[in-house]
This record gives structure tokens, C-alpha cells and sequence, in this order.
């Protein structure tokens, strides 16, 4: 027997022995499900909590229009926890991503550059999927897996006990051992906790619909860099693509108010170059967008991720693939610390757990915000740097496959990072 299978065969020894640590998840977003469900595969018993109503099971989650375009380390968590084959059937593949500086809407591209998965190797880049499907398939594995749940239960403080934390919420207290904060970036539990975050609001708000259109998508993801915002066209099955359309806040609110006709013609306008005549338009949202970045990752029992954390800009599609890499690693981290016989609760584990991320989000978190305000900006300074800047990646192939690595994989920048 070699020394990682011995190693693993004590790991599982201690684990059976050892009384399965209770974990308290707040937030059943995305990130909160996630996180439960890798927790609980990871041998711990976990209760998540949301302030929200969840669905009987089998019945659907409310349906939003809106998707998110996972990469390639996000989907192999996903198939660990056994979700993906599913979810893989009901989504579209991105093959490339074209990026394209303009100075206005509808006028000439002042840079045009298509990224390639093939060009680092892969067959692609990532999936784009529905939000809504990807918690509803969390949620039924969750509730497969025994993890229990306790919905319409707003946290409303968390208190220190000697060898526990107590969560108290709407419907009563529950004790854990350990409590992770997913819920989102107003997360009452990170104040609870009294870990500060620094807000960015952006006077800005993505709308977020699908759409069909004529012409084929061919997988290639479209992101529009133009005055006021990107204007993103992501691929789905068949010829529908899934929209975020970034805006100051008074023309948002002026888009989101129009008749549907009224809508499809500013949307057409903008559309038909690239994908052809606008058909069917799912509902449409928006979302105001604020940055957020909590100053820690955890405290003593604690830990925070998803937009708990970080809320990001849509740019680059980073916010929800950031999280999954911090659930990827804190659950991964538990399970060392049970195979070594040592608490996952302990400031040992939770202290791994943010030196591991904390340079990752902060470097996405920067690149990510001055990658939006250069975007969106009308100044012809800024302008020029952004065009120039993509017609520098268009002539250096070594230079992009640099980018799409970052796009993919844990960025390290040096600590500490200034932020803008
Ligand atoms: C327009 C747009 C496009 C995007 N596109 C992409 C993309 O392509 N790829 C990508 O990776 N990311 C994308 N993102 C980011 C991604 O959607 C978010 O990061 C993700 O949805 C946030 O998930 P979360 O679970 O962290 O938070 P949330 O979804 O906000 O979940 C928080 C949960 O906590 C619960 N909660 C709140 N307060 C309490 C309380 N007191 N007690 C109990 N529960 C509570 C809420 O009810 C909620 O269920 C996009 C974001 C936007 C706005």
C-alpha cells in the first residue's frame, strides 16, 4: 500500500471516529448552496438558512432571465458535487470570446479581438447556464444529501458562546460549530461577525434579459465596449443569447421602464449588427451594480464567502466563478483538517482557508473594477488606452493566452495590493 493510500485510509479512520462537526451556512444563493453542499460531502452536518421561502421539492425556484457563464474550474466543482451532467445538457458552450471597442453605439469598432479556447488548449472557455437551474439541481443534492434546511429565516445576529457560535434568526436560534457567511453583499452575518467591507457604488446597473436572434451565436461570446457600460451578448442553446447590458442609472431606469416594443427597438438597434433581427425577449431585470470587499475572510468559527465577500463587476464574467473557487478550497481545507484529526472550526484551518483566497480576490477585484470604469468611460484619454490596449492583445499572442489564463485560474498578484 503506498504512503497517500495509507494516509487517506487513516484520514478515513479518524473521520468515522470523530463527531461530524455542525456547520451553520447562511445565504441559499448560488455561493451558500454550493458551499453546503461541498461541506456536507465533506463530512460535515450542515443546516443552511436563508431569510427566503425555498420550494417544496420538486417544485421550481421563481425563474429569472438572468445566467451566468461559468469556466472551466467552476464546472469541475460542479461535477465533483454531481450536478453537472444536467446542468452541462441545458447549456451552451463558449468557444470564444470576441471583444470589441466602440466609440458609440451602432458606429464602426474602433478594435476588434476574439479570444480562442483553443488557443490555450482548450475546447472551451466555459458554460453559460441559468441561475435558476443551477440552484434548483444545489438544492435538490442538497436535500439528497440530508443537509437540513431552514428557509424564511432571517439571520439576525450571531453570538459568541464558549465552544459554539449561536445563530439567532427569525424563527429561533440554532448552535455550530462553525458558520459560513453566504449571504450576499449586504451579508448581516460579516456585521454580525464585525468584519468591515469597502463599498463601491458605481451609478451604474446591468440589465440582464435573453433573448432569440436570426443569426447564429456560433458559441462565440460578444462583449461590446462602449460609453456608458459593456453591452454583453453570451451564448444559450439554439439561437438565444443571454443579455447584460450595462448603463448609467437614470438610462437604465429609462430602459427598464419602456413598453415592450420600445425596449425591442433600442435593443434591436444595438443587436442586428451583430446577431441579426431580435425575436422572442425573456423578462428583463436589473441590477444595480456596487462593488464590495470584506477587509477579512474570517473570524473566529467563521468564515465568509461569495458576495459576502466580494461582489464584483459583471465584466469578465469573474463574480460567481470567484466564489465557487473560494467554496472549492474552503470545503477542500475542512477536509484536510478532519483527515489530520484537527477541528476545521480551529484558526489553524480558517487562517489556511484566507491566505488561500485573499491575494486572488484582491487582484480580481481590481482588475475587474478598472477593467468596468475603463470600459464605460467617454474620456478620450481612457478611450484610446482601452482600444489601443486590445489592439496590443490582437498583436501579442503571447500576451493574450496570459489574459485567458488569468480569466481561468487562481490570478497572483503580490500582497498587498493597492486597490483602486
Ligand atoms: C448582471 C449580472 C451578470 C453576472 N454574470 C456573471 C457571470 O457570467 N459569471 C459569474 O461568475 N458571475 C456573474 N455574476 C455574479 C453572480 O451572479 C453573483 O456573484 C452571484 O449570483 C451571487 O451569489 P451569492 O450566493 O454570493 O449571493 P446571493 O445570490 O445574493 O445570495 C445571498 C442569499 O443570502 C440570503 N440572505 C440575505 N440576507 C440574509 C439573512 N439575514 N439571513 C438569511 N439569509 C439571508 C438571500 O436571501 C440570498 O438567498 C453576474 C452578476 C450580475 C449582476
Amino acid at each position: 500500500m503506498s504512503e497517500r493510500e495509507r494516509s487517506g485510509l487513516d484520514g478515513e479512520r479518524r473521520r468515522a471516529g470523530a463527531a461530524r462537526p455542525r456547520v451553520g451556512v447562511v445565504g441559499a444563493g448560488p455561493a451558500g448552496l454550493a458551499a453546503a453542499l461541498a461541506l456536507t460531502r465533506a463530512g460535515c452536518a450542515v443546516a443552511l438558512l436563508d431569510a427566503r421561502p425555498l420550494p417544496a421539492p420538486g417544485a421550481p425556484l421563481p425563474e429569472e432571465g438572468r445566467t451566468v457563464a461559468l469556466l472551466q474550474p467552476s464546472i469541475e466543482l460542479l461535477d465533483r458535487l454531481g450536478i453537472w451532467r444536467e446542468l452541462a445538457a441545458e447549456s451552451a458552450p463558449l468557444r470564444a470570446l470576441r471583444l470589441v471597442s466602440l466609440p458609440r453605439d451602432g458606429a464602426e469598432p474602433e478594435a476588434d479581438v476574439t479570444f480562442e479556447a483553443a488557443e490555450i488548449g482548450l475546447p472551451e472557455f466555459g458554460r453559460n447556464v441559468r441561475i435558476g437551474r443551477l440552484r434548483a439541481l444545489l438544492l435538490d443534492a442538497l436535500r439528497e444529501a440530508g443537509a437540513e434546511l431552514v428557509d424564511d429565516a432571517a439571520v439576525e445576529d450571531v453570538v459568541r458562546e464558549r465552544d459554539r457560535l449561536l445563530i439567532v434568526h427569525g424563527r429561533g436560534t440554532l448552535r455550530a460549530d462553525l458558520v459560513v457567511a453566504a449571504d450576499g453583499r449586504r451579508s448581516p452575518v460579516r456585521r454580525a461577525l464585525r468584519i468591515t467591507a469597502s463599498e463601491r457604488p458605481t451609478g451604474r446597473v446591468a440589465i440582464g434579459t435573453s433573448f432569440t436572434h436570426t443569426r447564429p451565436h456560433g458559441n462565440v461570446s460578444i462583449e461590446l465596449h462602449r460609453p456608458g457600460g459593456a453591452f454583453t451578448m453570451v451564448p444559450l442553446p439554439g439561437d438565444r443569447s443571454s443579455l447584460v447590458w450595462v448603463e448609467p442609472e437614470a438610462e437604465a431606469k429609462r430602459l427598464l421602464g419602456l413598453t415592450d416594443a420600445g425596449f425591442r427597438a433600442e435593443l434591436e438597434r444595438r443587436v442586428r449588427p451583430w446577431l441579426g433581427e431580435v425575436g422572442e425577449i425573456d423578462r428583463r431585470d436589473g441590477y444595480p451594480l456596487v462593488g464590495s470587499l470584506a477587509d477579512r475572510l474570517v473570524a473566529p468559527r467563521a468564515a465568509l464567502l461569495g458576495e459576502a465577500a466580494h461582489a464584483l463587476s459583471p465584466v469578465g464574467a469573474q463574480g460567481l466563478n470567484t466564489s465557487l473557487r473560494d467554496v472549492a478550497v474552503l470545503a477542500e481545507r475542512v477536509e484536510r483538517a478532519r483527515d489530520r484529526g484537527i477541528p476545521p472550526w480551529s484558526a489553524e484551518v480558517l487562517l489556511a482557508y484566507e491566505r488561500a483566497r485573499l491575494a486572488d480576490i484582491r487582484a480580481r477585484f481590481a482588475v475587474t473594477e478598472g477593467l468596468a470604469a475603463a470600459v464605460a468611460s467617454d474620456l478620450a484619454p481612457v478611450r484610446l488606452a482601452r482600444t489601443l490596449g486590445l489592439r496590443l492583445l490582437g498583436a501579442l499572442p503571447a500576451l493574450k493566452q496570459q489574459v485567458m489564463r488569468g480569466l481561468m485560474r487562481p490570478m497572483a498578484l503580490p500582497l498587498p495590493l493597492p486597490l483602486p
